[in-house]
Order: structure tokens, then sequence, then C-alpha cells
């Protein structure tokens, strides 16, 4: 089987979720996909000739774009869902983080971003804070590039036991960024971003130089805020707003007890936030997800895989479960401001796709189906016995739709899973490599 995609492709008679305002949901359309790049999507038969993939019992949406993902721990992934969160600082980052080898870095990373793919996750920001050394850096790079899907490397910081990187620290962020940069340049699937500490964990110069780094690099800044009530203290936002640093290259995760005046910050500046929703959900102490507050300042989030060490990476259930929480709260006061913010399943599939698109920085590129975008598709195979019939394909999707519906999935234009199956992956051989790193770390007292 040829790796490289033909020249030109054709979905033919499927049902388009283009997510892309002009054109909203087609019946019966035809998608063409050349050189990576959706050439034309077509309210009925196109005349274009090439490849014709039978699409008629498919519902193509826009791949999802998940914007923060600790994709490293993918190998002791459901290891901490059931116990107190704040094991997980002290046994995974503090812990095992420290004994990681590269080669734990690329099993987890690999396992992480090849089900991210199945699952139709297309683009993954990898948030990477397992910098102890650049081959760490190196393996989490390879991994995504073995993958074959579209990545913001997050680079991070390394994991010591000591806290010295994260308690109010003086360490300025590691200057490998600025090789990975260098060396990623022009890569059409892999781009870096600086994973930061922020005003919560780093000391003011120190935030301060995270920030003109990676502006001198070009490159977006994400930091966790506010995840727990003791983070709310240090208003980090209202930091970066009067520091004058505030700006839309900057993707603020959780947010859950950052005060509404600072989420206006955020919406001021045209900063973008990411919801880590299952994992906010199944750790105790995060508290509310802002999401009423944001909508009330005007942002729409992105979702986010966060560590599988607690929850499930897919972005079914980021979806769904986003969806199923904002339902069951709105109109109740939840969290304090008045007056419910309307809520669609439409709106959800747009967090787990545009809106991602536009928090990585690729809002121009991704996130839609529309031409001129690249062809990161993903195909759900309608006629399955849980989704079928369809009435409304967007409720399908959001409701009912999870990763053994996702029959095919494309990255600029090139086939990475068909018929159920990945097509560029070793799902034995990767889980074996997972399974050891797992048992490794085990032997050191790491890991349940
Ligand atoms: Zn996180």
């Amino acid at each position: 089987m040829s790796d490289q995609a033909p020249a030109t492709t054709i979905i033919r008679g499927a049902t388009v979720v283009t997510m892309d305002a002009q054109r909203g949901v087609l019946r019966g359309a035809d998608i063409v996909i050349r050189d990576g790049l959706i050439a034309d999507v077509v309210d009925g038969t196109s005349s274009e000739e090439g490849e014709s993939i039978d699409g008629t019992e498919w519902i193509v949406i826009p791949g999802f774009v998940d914007t923060h993902r600790h994709t490293w721990q993918s190998a002791i992934r459901h290891t901490y869902g059931d116990v107190d969160p704040l094991s997980y600082f002290r046994e995974v980052l503090a812990g095992a983080g420290t004994h990681y080898l590269p080669q734990d870095v690329y099993a987890g990373t690999l396992l992480g971003s090849v089900s991210a793919l199945s699952a139709g996750t297309t683009t993954l920001l990898d948030w990477a804070h397992i910098q102890n050394s650049p081959a760490h850096a190196d393996a989490g790079i390879d991994a995504l590039r073995d993958a074959g899907i579209r990545a913001v490397y997050g680079h991070g910081w390394p994991l010591t036991s000591t806290g010295e990187w994260t308690n109010d620290s003086a360490l300025r962020h590691p200057r490998d960024v600025e090789r990975l940069t260098r060396t990623t340049a022009g890569s059409p699937l892999l781009h870096v971003a600086l994973a930061a500490r922020g005003p919560e964990m780093a000391s003011a110069d120190v935030w301060r130089d995270e920030v003109a780094l990676a502006r001198e690099l070009g490159i977006r800044i994400s930091v966790h805020v506010g995840a727990y009530r003791h983070n709310a203290a240090a208003r980090a936002v209202a930091q970066y707003h009067r520091a004058g640093l505030l700006a839309d290259d900057m993707t603020f995760v959780h947010c859950s007890n950052t005060s509404t005046d600072e989420l206006s910050m955020i919406a001021d500046a045209g900063a973008t936030v990411s919801l880590g929703v299952h994992c906010e959900l199944n750790a105790m102490g995060i508290g509310d997800i802002p999401l009423d507050r944001l909508l009330s300042v005007g942002i729409r989030p992105s979702l986010s895989g966060d560590t599988e060490t607690k929850c499930s990476g897919d972005m079914f259930t980021q979806m769904r479960a986003l969806f199923g929480y904002y339902r069951s709260w709105v109109g109740g006061g939840h969290s304090g401001v008045p007056g419910p913010h309307e809520l669609t399943l439409h709106d959800v599939l747009e967090f787990a796709t545009l809106r991602g698109a536009h928090a990585v920085g690729l809002g121009h590129h991704i996130g839609s189906i529309t031409p001129g975008k690249a062809a990161d598709l993903v195909c759900i195979r309608a006629t399955d016995l849980n989704i079928a019939p369809v009435s409304d394909p967007v409720a399908t999707v959001v409701l009912g739709a999870h990763e053994g519906n996702v029959d095919t999935v494309f990255v600029a234009g090139r086939r990475m899973k068909s018929g159920g199956r990945m097509l560029h992956a070793d799902a034995g051989r990767i889980v074996d490599a997972a399974r050891t790193s797992q048992n490794r770390l085990a032997s050191l007292g790491v890991g349940r």
C-alpha cells in the first residue's frame, strides 16, 4: 500500500457537518481532497475525477482539536481516577515524572497520540512538562511524528521532587525550546508552543521572561490558571494584564476558579481558554467548570483531554461531559451568574473543532470543512447500531458517537485510519512498549 495520498480523492455522498457558518450541514455532499487540502465541498455531485470513496454511510466532521493533553502520561493511563487528586501531583509529577526516561516519554506519547487519532483527534497540543533533558523533548517529538498526528508540542519544564521549578521558581524556562522551534520550523504537521508555569508557579521575573521568550521565538503560550481554589489568589491573569503582557497568543487552561473580571481580561485580549472537562469533573477540588461565566464574557472555549491518568482523553467524552454538566446546572445559579446562557449541541461540537483550531493558532488552516483548509477529516459510520438511524447528525455525533464509530480519519489528506483500523501504527507493539514502560515505572515504586 502506498503511503502517498493520490492526487485527488473524493468522498462522495456524505452527510457533512462542516462547522463552516456559510455551509452548515450538507446531505449527499462530495468533499474533494487534493494536495492535503480540501479543494472543494459540493452540495451535490462533484464533476472532479480521482479516487472515489463511498461516503453515503458517513457523517464527516472536521478533525477534533485537543488543546491540552499531557500525552507523556498515557502509559500510566487510568491509574489515578479513584484517589485524591493531590496524589497525582505528588506521585506522577514529583514522583514518576522524575524517573521518566526518554523511552518512557516516547512510549506514552506514541500511545496517547495514536489512540487520539483513532478517536478522531487530528490535532493535539501535547502539553509536555517532562523536559528532564533535551533527549526527553526529542523522544516526545519523535513519537508525535511517528504517530502522524498534527501536533503542537508544548515545551514545559523538568520534573523534580523538590519543587524548585514550580514553587515561586527563580529558574528560567529551559532554552531548549529555542532549538526545538528551530529544528521543527517548516514542518507541515508539527509546531512548538511554550507550556508556561506562569504566575502561580514562577517568580515575576521568570513568568515575564517566559512570555518574552515565546514572543521572541514567535510561538504561542499555554498556561494552567485557577484550577484549584488556592490558585485563584494568585490572580495570574490579572498579573499578566497589569504587566501589559496579556495577548491573543495565550491559552489559559482550566480557569475553574479564575475570577470573572479576569475572564473579561482574557476576552478583551482575544486570548483563548482550554477546558479539560472530564478531568475537571473527576478531580475533586477543582470545582465548577466556568462555562457559564466564559459565555457571559463572550469566550467560546476549546476542549482538552488533560491527563489520561484520571480521565478519558477522547473528545467525544469531553463534549458529552460538558453538555451534560452544563445542562444539569444551567439556571441553577451554579457559578453565581444570573441567567442561563444557551448551549446547543452544535456549540459543543464547535468547541471541540473550530475553537480548538483557534486556540492552537491554526484557525486559518483547520477546524472546519472549508475549501482551502487542510483535509483533516473524521468519517463516522452512521449505520452503526448505537447511532442509526440518524435524524440530526450533530446530535448523533455529540450525544451518541464514540471511537468505535470512527471508520476513517484523514490528516492533511493522508488516510490514518480506514475501515476502523489504524493504517500506519502497529497497535500491539505500541501497547507492548507502553506496558514495558508502565512496568518499569511500577518497579521504581511509582504508578498504581
Ligand atoms: Zn493540565
